[in-house]
């Protein structure tokens, strides 16, 4: 197993990409935390990592836009586990889609400060710690948007293209401490969050719930939406011992969406 001893906190665990990458971290030995602001869902997906691997588990309320809130997460984690957190996985994250010159300051604000500053507060909280026992794992889950445009999406790709930025300039910091940064950026995963989008597709186009799920397929050269699992493959081999020269990186899983 390949996460033995570690202990793992994933944002945005309670469903989709973060819970995919709790199961792999648990199957792989790993305690971990799975936090987010719905209660029902950290601690059923908790529940699930205790009876499927036996391993120690905990759902944790917090809202990553809120710096007290990260703090709070953070102590209780502690305590709980009575030690800090091995690997941090910013997971947590929203999409929503308007034209620029409808994207208004609430949601221009609202994206940003979840899906940026959420990853900076945590990642901040989690630092020092790492830097004290000279191991540490930090794996944000930015998006292909956060490497490319996209018309509608200007919040959006903003805060993924900051989110990049942050793990390139942490993993430069912190370098010689033992520990590595890295971005995954996923094309179109499996999860609520696509379902959302395609429901958005059909209330402002005319095409059927299947049209827009094709077209998003075609976005891929492989034309084929990426399972969470396959985020959580990478995932795991970042979070490894394996994975140590690894460092400072945006990767893709994307089916070559973006060749870069
Ligand atoms: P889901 O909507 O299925 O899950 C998002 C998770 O984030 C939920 O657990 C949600 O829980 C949590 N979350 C949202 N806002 C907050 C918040 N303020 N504080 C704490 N937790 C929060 O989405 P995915 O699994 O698809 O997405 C996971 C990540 O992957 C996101 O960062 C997303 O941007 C990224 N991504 C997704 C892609 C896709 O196609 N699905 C493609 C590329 C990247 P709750 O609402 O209860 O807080």
């Amino acid at each position: 197993m390949k996460l033995t001893n570690r202990l793992a906190l994933i944002t945005g665990g309670g469903r989709g990409i973060g819970r995919a990458i709790a199961l792999e971290f648990a199957r792989e030995g790993a305690a971990v935390a799975v936090a987010a602001r719905s209660v029902d869902q950290v601690e059923s997906v908790a529940a699930e990592l205790r009876d499927r691997f036996q391993t120690k588990a905990l759902g944790v309320a917090c809202d990553v836009s809120d710096g007290s809130s990260v703090q709070q997460m953070f102590a209780t984690v502690n305590k709980f586990f009575e030690r800090a957190p091995d690997i941090l996985v910013n997971n947590a994250g929203i999409a929503e889609s308007a034209p620029l010159v409808k994207t208004t300051d609430e949601l221009w604000r609202r994206i940003i400060e979840v899906n940026l500053s959420g990853t900076f507060y945590c990642t901040r909280a989690a630092l020092p710690a790492m830097i004290a026992n000279g191991w540490g794992r930090i794996i944000n889950v930015a998006s292909i948007a956060g490497k490319t445009g996209a018309p509608y999406v200007a919040a959006y790709s903003a805060s993924k293209h900051g989110v990049v930025g942050l793990t390139r300039s942490v993993a430069l910091e912190v370098a010689t401490k033992g520990i590595t940064v890295n971005a995954i950026c996923p094309g179109y995963v499996d999860t609520d969050m696509t379902s959302r989008g395609i429901e958005n597709i059909t209330l402002k186009t005319k095409l059927s719930a299947e049209e827009a799920l094709e077209s998003l397929k075609k976005m891929s050269p492989q034309n084929r939406i990426i399972t969470p699992e396959e985020v959580a493959a990478l995932a795991l081999l970042l979070a490894s011992d394996e994975g140590v020269g690894i460092n400072g990186q945006a990767i893709n899983v994307d089916g070559g969406t973006v060749v870069s």
